[in-house]
This record gives C-alpha cells, structure tokens and sequence, in this order.
C-alpha cells in the first residue's frame, strides 16, 4: 500500500520550475500538431521536438530514459505509447498520431501527451480522441484537496466506460517533479473514496490511454512500442497537473 511518506509535496520555488518546463513541453506540442502533415517520418517530427527544446535550453526528459532512443514518443494508430521515432515510418492520411512529451528544466520535470488526427479520419475515430481527451479532463476536475486519488481514477474510467471503450491497465499515470516518475502511480481505473488523499502541492502526470477494443496490450519486439492485442484503435492524452487550494492548476499550458 502506498505510503503518505513516499510521496512529495512540491514547493512554490518547486512548482515555477516545473510550470516553466511544462510551458516547454505544451509550446512543443503545438509546434508538432501545427507541423503535423501526412508524408512526415516520425523522425522528423522527433527532430522538432528536439529543435523547440534546444531553442528554449531545456533538456528532454525521455532521451536515454532506460535507454529510450529519442525525445518525442510517436504511436500511430493501434500503437498504445512508446512508439520509438523512425525515419523508416510515414504518417499517412487517416492516422491517428499520439505524441507524447517531456522535458527537464533546473532538475524538474513535466510531461504530456496528446493525440492528432491526420487528414480524413472517420467520425468513429474522432470520437475515440474526443473521448479519451474529455476523460483526462474527468480526472483533472477531480484534483482537489480533501479528495482522494481512487476519485481521480474512477472519473477517468467512468468517463470512458460509458463511451463502450476500454481503459489500459499496463501502463498507468504518475507523481512528477524530481523524476519523471515519481509516486504514487496513477491508475485510470480504480475506486471512488479510497487511496491517498490529495493536497496542496502534490502534482501528478494523468494520462488515460484508451482503446477502442479490449484493454489488453502487447509490447512490440523493439521492447518499447505497446500496441493493442485486438488491433483496435488508441487513443492518450496527458498533463501535469498540481493541486491547489482552489482545485486542479494545470501546469502542462502554453502560456503558463
Ligand atoms: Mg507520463
């Protein structure tokens, strides 16, 4: 069970540096999405993430992370997460394109992700991304002090269940802040009322990764892309978000 003591509560000095990081990190998402055309490799847009971080000195969170080859996660499709940048790999009209992101700035971290749709993509499709973004919205809403992290969870799941899609149980959300994962992990399914409970100054890394089918993944050979066993759609979104005392404070915005 996890203990109260494992998990740290940030400083406002704390907070500044992972609210300039997190600016960084939502700055280059949007460059990405803007850049994002059918025909790009998945390396090329790897390399613009790596140009937007280097043009605001900070440093990536994902580089070498347990030997993660690149900055930039790129999952195309019925890949989950951890899609590894490829100049072997198009993005081809219809895709949808899960970018996800981190970086470092004096020591601390942030980390989102987001899912795009590239070209003629089906309503069904859209759906799937309207839905797993509205669902991180569910959980965010749920950051409040007094509340407790199974609330923050089940408004997740609830959110994607009622859509008829399914929430992954492999891979999970996370505290951030000195490390890229820190406690407590973030599952996007759990209990109302039970678990931790959420104050002021605990920040968290929320990222509902849903599939279209069943819950089920399979990691790929290169020991790092998570594809869904049935081949269905995913879809993830993410931010780093810090309770305050007034509710949720995202710290993942382009302007923060
Ligand atoms: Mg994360």
């Amino acid at each position: 069970m996890l203990s109260a003591k494992t998990v740290e509560i940030k400083s406002a000095k704390e907070l500044a540096l992972m609210r300039r990081a997190g600016a960084i990190v939502a700055q280059t998402l949007q460059v990405l999405s803007s850049s994002l055309r059918a025909g790009m490799t998945t390396l090329e847009l790897d390399q613009i993430a790596m140009r937007e971080l280097a043009a605001r000195k900070a440093k990536p969170a994902f580089l070498g992370y347990h030997g993660f080859p690149a900055c930039l996660c790129v999952s195309l499709n019925k890949e989950v997460v951890h899609g590894i940048p490829s100049a072997a790999r198009k993005v081809a009209d219809g895709d949808l394109v899960s970018l996800d992101f981190g970086c470092v700035v004096d020591g601390f971290y942030s980390d989102a992700a987001v899912t795009l749709a590239v070209g003629r993509v089906p309503q069904s499709s859209r759906k799937l991304v309207e839905v797993t973004r509205e669902s991180l919205g569910k959980g965010i809403e749920a950051m409040r002090p007094g509340n407790r992290l199974g609330d923050v969870s089940s408004a997740v799941q609830a959110c994607v269940e009622a859509n008829g899609y399914s929430v992954v149980r492999d891979f999970v959300g996370h505290g951030i802040g000195r490390a890229l994962h820190e406690d407590p992990p973030v599952p996007n399914y759990g209990k109302a009322g039970t678990g931790l409970r959420l104050q002021p100054g605990l920040v968290l890394a929320i990222e509902p990764m849903v599939n279209a089918g069943a819950a089920e993944v399979d990691v790929l050979e290169d020991g790092w892309t998570a594809v869904t066993r049935d081949g269905s759609l995913s879809a993830h979104f993410e931010h780093t978000v810090v309770v305050t005392e007034d509710g949720p404070e995202i710290l993942t915005v382009a302007n923060g």
